[in-house]
């Protein structure tokens, strides 16, 4: 398994993804010979997280990126000078404004928009925000976390991203949850992830494959994830795990599948 299928193949449980993901990184480490000063790129087009700031007004409890090692103070300017320094190796990679809440400091969005648009390909940036200031004219894409703690009105065009627990990660949920904000075409489903669960219920896969309603459009399982996109009634909506996990305990050996930018600027690959 390493490349992108339009149709969900049959899974029995979560040690089946588990073995996709291990035959993902094996095939990765065997056929990526590329190497760049931070080591050896696993994926063609990387994802870079820039972190801008730990700081968040919210407090949901299930906050993955608190419990994630981010480094140091804001340093706007050594963010700057590290993501130019990335760019130059990674032109094609995608970008992730993300936080904390970023939209804390519109401007430095704003300036790290402009070096990704001047310094890359532009293929595709986007920011993660619970919507605390979406009043600057912002050019990447914006997904607007939505749950009982941070609850913003969706603005034109963004994607609504939830995290789910296992529990309420069924069809029926999700469509009640894409029903409810009419208003929406395009919707993001996560995972409740943490640093140590290492088994998810996928019976979701299971429901889409069977529901006539659902046109599956992507599955795809990588090194430590696993992604499905769907089409229901003119909504698009997207279902990703991301194993932390797996990726804690992968043995890349010099291998890296995301790149990410701390707050005082130190660049980390895999999570670290
Ligand atoms: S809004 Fe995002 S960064 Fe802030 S506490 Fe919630 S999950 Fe964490």
């Amino acid at each position: 398994m390493s490349s992108k299928l339009p149709f969900i193949p049959s899974i029995s449980d979560y040690s089946d993804i588990r073995k996709m993901m291990e035959e993902d990184l094996a095939y990765r480490k065997r056929e990526r010979k590329f190497k760049t000063s931070l080591g050896r790129p696993l994926y063609y087009r990387i994802n870079i997280q820039i972190i801008t700031t730990q700081e968040c007004p919210y407090s949901c409890p299930f906050c993955i990126e608190r419990m994630n090692p981010m480094s140091g103070n804001n340093n706007f300017p050594e963010q700057l000078r590290s993501l130019e320094k990335v760019l130059e190796e990674h032109p094609s990679a995608r970008l992730t404004i993300t936080g904390g809440e970023p939209t804390l400091y519109p401007e430095h969005i704003m300036d790290i928009e402009k070096m990704y648009i001047s310094k890359s390909e532009n293929t595709f940036s986007s920011i993660n925000t619970a919507g605390y200031n979406l009043s600057f004219p912002y050019k990447s894409k914006i997904n607007l976390s939505y749950n009982d703690f941070v609850h913003e009105s969706p603005v034109e065009g963004c994607t609504l991203q939830t995290v789910l627990p296992d529990q309420s990660m069924r069809l029926e949920y999700l469509k009640k949850f894409m029903e409810q904000h009419a208003s929406v075409e395009r919707f993001s489903f996560r995972y409740l992830s943490d640093l140590i669960r290492h088994d998810y219920d996928i019976s979701i896969l299971n429901e889409l494959r069977s529901d006539p309603e659902i046109e599956v459009c992507t599955f795809r399982v990588g090194d430590f994830f696993m992604y499905v996109t769907f089409n229901w009634k003119g909504k698009h909506a997207r279902i990703t795990l991301g194993d932390m996990y797996q990726q804690r305990s992968n043995d890349d050996e010099d291998g890296y599948s995301n790149i990410i930018i701390h707050p005082d600027g130190r660049v980390g690959v895999n999570w670290k």
